[in-house]
């Protein structure tokens, strides 16, 4: 069932007083990959009585107030993605497009949602129960936050929301136990993952640098970062404490991470995966196009990638659905209405960390001295690709599904680092698992880049480009890979940008199209060198690109269809760091290797083709 969204749902359960009302900046999509649903659903399996408002028209109280007042609490999210960066792109451009609105037009999600709709509450019900902030946008900014979009360093979300708490990361148990002890009057502040404001610090926990000194001086939001990053590991954490203003931010250890029957659980509730009929009018949420029929196989991740909050919010450690959990799911799916045949995901956030982890890791918890994959795989994790292997050969048995595509990102470095399986692992891939192509994010090529993102050096992306084009021929497939590109990451000057461009040429065959321009999201290790323009670890400065036409430069070096146009646009742009295009003899060298076809050669390669005479040109 969906949560009721209307005064007539609410009536028809014969329910006269809601306990939550959960407010969100998407659409109400009913689906295990959307959180707000995740948790209006567990409360709901808990005897919870929860409804939902999704996208709140915040010139009038129409919405806010249709269902009335919770007993317990508000929960509010600004949906699956930070508010900002789903409302603008790298270059502050408003975005039109909405893939979490019904209709598809970005038109219903304020900048800034959780603290607009916290206001909203506010200014409606006056005295009204404990605000309670969740989802990514509230997780990331949960502590003093460097905020690319003000260009400043901000308090915690919770002080410029004055809502009463955080619940940060995955909080699918987090919420139960909070509206337990709000419904029986219990005392919430030991709890973990819950973070809220106070008058007076909180005796053993470790004090961070104030917002005021972290706002001022970039040695001391460095410091306050690391710290944070450092106390992320329930086994470990310890709890912290933030002067922000007058008050301190308490923010307690995190929770352990669901295990895997406890996932299992979340994955059997009754979710429609559907939008509401309320939006059916409004158009189709374009999300559901790929989650509808998708499978979550596990959380967390261990990547470390310098750009990416995952760690932050859903953990280092990898909690893993059982198979037979997984399996049932997708015997559903192949009996749902709409459905061809085809899974259009399986995976998580890296597909290939399914199914294993780190013994040390489960025992004492992470390292905090150490990346598990960079800069190489660490030798305690003995990655093993078997669970994955045995789990699609299963899907690829159930009566109605033709495919089961892996389209979530494959680490290439894990799976070269898995001998005995991580080949047989990606012949099974290739051979029944992608659909004419496989995405994977080297995101550059340079070495020093490369450090400064956590990435895998350029070594393991040939090995597996070379292994990738191996295994494809084997099997007799047309596919190939297609590559995740930044530009204008802190490190990264125009002529590293130059250097890629020449890498992937040469070594991949490639002319870049998509590649992304970086955007410092709140919580990462790469917005903290975007801020400070320092290497965290060794202190040294980094060049940081920071003008929007030089960030803009680095990625037209890349896309560009020329090298004149590179060399014309070169002389306007900001050449700090870099070298102007036009005068790199290597990038001529690569342009002469592929000339573009005439008209006149492409028939006659046309032809050929058609006579199957190809290889005699
Ligand atoms: S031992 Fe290695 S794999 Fe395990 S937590 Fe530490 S760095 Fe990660």
């Amino acid at each position: 069932m969906f949560l009721p969204a209307t005064p007539e749902e609410v009536r028809k359960l014969g329910w006269t007083r809601l306990d939550v009302i959960l407010i969100t900046g998407d659409s109400y999509v009913d689906s295990p990959f959307i959180g707000v649903a995740v948790i209006g659903k567990r409360l709901l399996a808990a005897g919870y009585r929860v409804g939902i408002i999704p996208q709140p028209d915040r010139s009038s109280g129409k919405d806010i107030t249709r269902l009335g007042e919770p007993a317990l609490f508000w929960g509010v999210t600004g949906g699956c993605i930070d508010s900002l960066i789903a409302n603008r792109t790298a270059s502050g451009k408003r975005r039109q497009g909405d893939d979490f609105t019904a209709g598809g037009i970005n038109n219903r999600r304020p900048d800034r949602a959780v603290i607009a709709y916290a206001n909203l509450i506010r200014s409606h019900f006056k005295e009204t129960a404990p605000i309670v902030l969740g989802g990514i946008e509230a997780s990331l900014r949960r502590i003093a936050h460097y905020d690319f979009w003000s260009n400043r360093v901000r308090r915690s979300i919770l002080m410029d929301a004055k809502a009463d708490f955080i619940l940060y990361g995955m909080a699918d148990n987090t919420v139960l136990e909070l509206a337990a002890s709000l419904r029986d009057g219990r005392d919430v502040s030991e709890l973990r993952g819950l973070c809220y404001a106070a008058t007076r610090p909180k005796p053993g926990f470790i004090e961070i640098p104030s917002w005021e000194e972290a706002a001022t001086n970039p040695a001391a939001f460095e410091k306050m970062f690391l710290t944070f990053q450092g106390h992320q590991d329930f086994r470990t954490a310890q709890g912290l404490i933030q002067k922000q203003d007058t008050r301190w931010l308490i923010h307690n250890p995190p929770p352990p991470p669901l295990s895997s029957a406890q996932l299992d659980e979340v994955h059997a509730m009754d979710f429609e995966r559907e939008a509401h009929p309320s939006h059916r009018r409004e158009g189709e949420v374009r999300a559901l196009q790929t989650i509808r029929f998708s499978l979550t196989t596990h959380r967390g991740c261990y990547g470390g990638c310098h750009f990416c909050a995952i760690a932050v919010h859903e953990g280092r450690q990898v909690s893993s659905r059982s198979e037979e959990s997984i399996l049932r799911e997708a015997r559903t799916l192949a009996t749902l209405t709409g459905f061809k045949g085809r899974i259009h995901d399986v995976g998580g956030p890296t597909a290939n960390m399914y199914g294993f982890e780190c013994r040390k890791k489960l025992l004492t918890g992470a390292c905090s001295d150490r990346s598990c994959l960079h800069p190489d795989v660490c030798p305690n994790l003995h990655p093993d690709h078997r669970p994955q292997i045995a789990l699609l050969r299963k899907l690829r048995e159930i009566p109605g599904i033709r495919q089961a595509i892996v389209a979530s990102g494959i680490r290439y470095d894990l799976l070269l680092a898995d001998r005995k399986q991580g080949i047989p692992y990606l012949r099974e891939v290739i051979r029944h698992h992608i659909s004419g192509q496989m995405k994977i994010a080297p995101e550059h090529s340079e070495e020093r880049v490369l450090k400064c993102m956590g990435k895998p050096g350029r070594g393991a992306l040939i090995a597996f480009h070379d292994l990738f084009c191996r295994l494809t021929a084997e099997a007799g497939k047309d596919q190939y890979l297609t590559y995740y590109l930044i530009a204008a990451h802190p490190g990264c000057t125009q002529a590293d940008m130059e250097a890629l461009r020449r890498f992937a040429g040469r070594e991949l065959a490639l002319q870049p199209e998509q590649v992304q321009l970086f955007t410092p999201a709140p919580a990462t290790i790469s917005t903290l060198m975007y801020h400070t323009g320092r290497d965290p670890w060794s202190g040294k400065r980094l060049f940081v690109e920071k003008t929007q036409a030089g960030r803009e430069f680095q990625k037209k070096i890349l896309v560009a269809k020329n090298d004149r146009l590179r060399y014309e646009s070169g002389a306007t742009a900001n050449q700090k760091g870099g070298k102007i295009m036009g005068k790199d003899k290597d990038v001529k060298k690569d342009t002469k290797k592929k000339p573009t076809k005439s008209p006149k050669e492409k028939k006659e390669a046309k032809r050929l083709k058609k006579t199957g005479k190809a290889g005699e040109i």
